[in-house]
């Protein structure tokens, strides 16, 4: 094929068809799928991550959680979201097969660090991520298939002004709301008045809003901090993934993905490589023929075992409350934590450190200080981010 985004795209729709039908859309049911693609140093593409998915809890049904089942449930389900945490699994094998010494195709060991090797990492996904990539110019009233629209839009700081070379009467539009902690709200306007760009947002759901942020908005921040999060920046480099590439057969805008993931920040912010793949994915949001989101997520990875599993409302799909920890997913906050105890011990002598009985998660957050110092810096320029409440960052020891 030659081109490396539509080889990326199509390593992921070929992966995604070769999965059981089980949690998959039914025919009027569309979803997203997103994916995670090491080039390995031979220059081999494979795919290390895949997930579908569209919901997000609301507030309130997280809010009602037990103290419990916190870190149990995952409170956002956007395909993006779980491709993250399912190649964050990955990594953790990755890190266990370094340790055995057996086949690892991302990592060498150098003077008892953990290093990575000369790969690259992709992040596919089927549609424009919701949040601030979505807010794109309409340049007609019937959506092309052909056409990627590209004209630019300029940030202001109340109305977006257009650039435009053709007349852009309005604009595509996301669901997300500004988060409160911004200043600024969208003025609702008619056509290219109804939002502003910039501001974070928090995910588009009905009812009691969301505690989620918009997918624009968590991959810019790994743009910023690697996508491997604060516990595995304790044992590995930081990660970011070098091209971004988005399906056909979308609204989809070159400046409005940029400036969504990096340019509304700073301009000192590296930008990904973006661009969108002619390959367009079969049970994509179209028209009244797929008009239903899938309640259903497929989360796979390259792991050896458990490669994948089938969500519903952040748990696994048919688990019942009857059935005990039968219900976390393996990439929910709590068996991801599980898992970093497990890796982090083999690592490290457990002499050096010693786990207290009762361990929160959010302390070995605060212990990663590196990542925690970097997050700070960053915070200037994410400055109106959300500080999660502290029952959403913690999870019971084990
Ligand atoms: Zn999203």
């Amino acid at each position: 094929m030659g081109n490396i985004d539509d080889e990326v795209a199509k390593l992921c729709l070929d992966k995604y068809a070769s999965l059981k039908k089980t949690g998959k859309p039914s025919e009027n049911e569309w979803t997203v799928l997103s994916g995670v693609v090491l080039q390995k140093v031979s220059k081999k593409l494979c795919v290390v991550s895949l997930c579908t998915g569209t919901k997000c809890l609301s507030g309130m049904e997280l809010r009602n959680t037990r103290y419990e089942e916190r870190g149990d449930r995952l409170s956002d389900s956007h395909a993006e979201i779980l491709a993250r945490r399912a190649f964050l699994r990955y990594l953790y094998n990755q890190i266990e097969l370094l340790i055995r010494n057996q086949k690892c195709d991302i990592f060498y060991l150098e003077d008892n660090k953990v290093k990575l090797n000369d790969v690259s990492f992709y992040f596919y996904s089927s549609q424009t991520p919701c949040g601030d990539c979505s807010i794109i110019p309409k340049l007609s009233n019937e959506f092309d298939d052909s056409a990627s629209s590209c004209k630019r839009i300029k940030r202001e700081s109340i109305d977006i002004e257009v650039e435009y070379g053709l007349k852009v009467t309005d604009i595509y539009r996301t669901g997300a709301k500004c988060v409160e902690s911004e200043n600024r709200q969208d003025p609702r306007k008619d056509g290219v008045n109804y939002h502003l760009v910039g501001p974070l947002r928090t995910k588009p759901g009905r009812g009691d809003r969301t505690l989620s942020l918009s997918c624009s908005d968590k991959i810019a921040k790994w743009n910023v901090m690697g996508v491997q999060g604060a516990l595995l920046s304790l044992m590995i480099p930081s990660i970011r993934f070098e091209r971004i590439i988005i399906g056909g057969g979308c609204p989809y805008s070159f400046e409005s993905m940029q400036r969504g993931i990096s340019r509304r920040f700073d301009t000192k912010i590296k930008h990904p490589i973006i661009t969108q793949s002619k390959l367009s994915f079969e049970s994509r949001k179209h028209g009244c023929l797929r008009c239903k989101p899938c309640p259903s997520s497929i989360v796979w990875c390259e792991v050896p075992e458990r490669q994948i599993e089938i969500a519903v409302n952040g748990i696994k799909q048919g688990a019942t409350k009857k059935k005990k920890n039968s219900s976390s997913l393996l990439i929910s906050r709590k068996e991801l934590f599980k898992t970093f105890l497990r890796v982090y011990d083999m690592l490290f002598d457990a002499k050096q450190l010693q786990h207290p009985k009762k361990i929160m998660y959010f302390h070995y957050k605060q212990y990663s200080l590196c990542y925690q110092n970097l997050w700070k810096d960053t915070l200037k320029v994410f400055h109106a981010w959300p500080v999660k409440p502290l029952y959403l960052q913690e999870c019971l020891s084990f």
